[in-house]
């Protein structure tokens, strides 16, 4: 292919931030942490290796995935509790925020409500970074890993992917089919996992996650949420996925309820305020 003479000069032009978030909704996090201060642990929920468990936060509670026994990686499904149609929108905070969150960031919403569902609030892997190789924590850039892909690239019928853990987990939450749970499962938030796109040919890669026991990325709920958090069998992601060789941990999410009163003047946000008239 030959290249226009002022291709050096045409690729030269400075990038410009698509959405820059000087006008976005600051979380009251010095509010929140104060809340967090007298709060006290009213849930816990367990997630095996290799599979997905739910849990609930309320409103203006707080809720934690921490690592427990070894470097493991988690995929994070989250929606409103009262409306499935309201979900975790990957694409959109990635477009917001960058390619991966941390505290301060928040995990919004799909269309038409478009608001935040979560905010971190503490994350205890922030110091990582972004590393030499582009690589950073907790991305909105992966999917999660499926059993479609897999069979796609190499003809497999693998069960423990992320997609159908959650799946599993979702069906069990709600008593309902796998059929009926499975267009409810989305793009994820990958707590733990470090990834990043290769700066040569643009490629996802995926490298062993710095998460050790202890660490935990913890949310502040800004609506009342139902999560499925899923232990991906590809354990650290260091060197596969979606297969039964990785060592898995599982993984522990506690939700911690506020003392009454600690949240006076904070409201849960509401829905976006486009008229969706869409020019008609
Ligand atoms: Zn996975």
């Amino acid at each position: 292919m030959t290249q226009p003479a002022d291709a050096d000069a045409r690729r030269a032009v400075q990038p410009v931030i698509c959405y820059p978030t000087e006008t976005l909704p600051v979380p009251e996090l010095a509010l929140y942490a104060q809340a967090r201060e007298g709060a006290e642990k009213v849930d816990e929920v367990l997630v095996p290796a290799r599979d997905a468990a739910c849990f609930r936060a309320r409103a203006g509670q707080f809720f934690r995935i921490s690592s427990l026994d070894g470097p493991q990686v988690g995929d994070l499904n989250l929606w409103n509790a009262n409306d499935l149609n309201e979900r975790f929108y990957s694409g959109k905070s990635r477009a917001l925020h960058g390619t991966h969150l941390t505290t301060g960031e928040r995990m919004w919403c799909s269309f038409p409500y478009l608001r935040p569902m979560a905010t971190i609030t503490e994350d205890t892997l922030g110091w990582y970074g972004m590393d030499q190789y582009g690589g950073s924590v907790h991305d909105v850039i992966g999917t999660r890993c499926d059993p479609y892909t897999g069979n796609l690239l190499s003809g497999s019928q693998y069960h423990h992917c992320c997609h159908s853990n959650l799946t599993r987990a979702l069906a069990d939450e709600l008593r309902v089919s796998l059929a009926e749970a499975e267009p409810h499962v989305h793009d994820v938030l990958n707590v733990f996992m470090c990834t990043g796109f290769t700066r040569d040919t643009g490629q996802y890669f995926m490298k062993a996650s710095p998460v050790r026991p202890g660490d935990y990325l913890e949310f502040f709920a800004e609506i009342d949420v139902l999560g499925a958090l899923s232990a991906c069998p590809g354990g650290d992601c260091s060197a596969e996925h979606s297969s039964d060789t990785a060592a898995c941990y599982p993984l522990l999410v506690e939700v911690f309820a506020p003392k009454a009163g600690s949240l006076d003047g904070w409201q849960s946000p509401p829905v976006n305020g486009y008229d969706r008239s869409h020019g008609r």
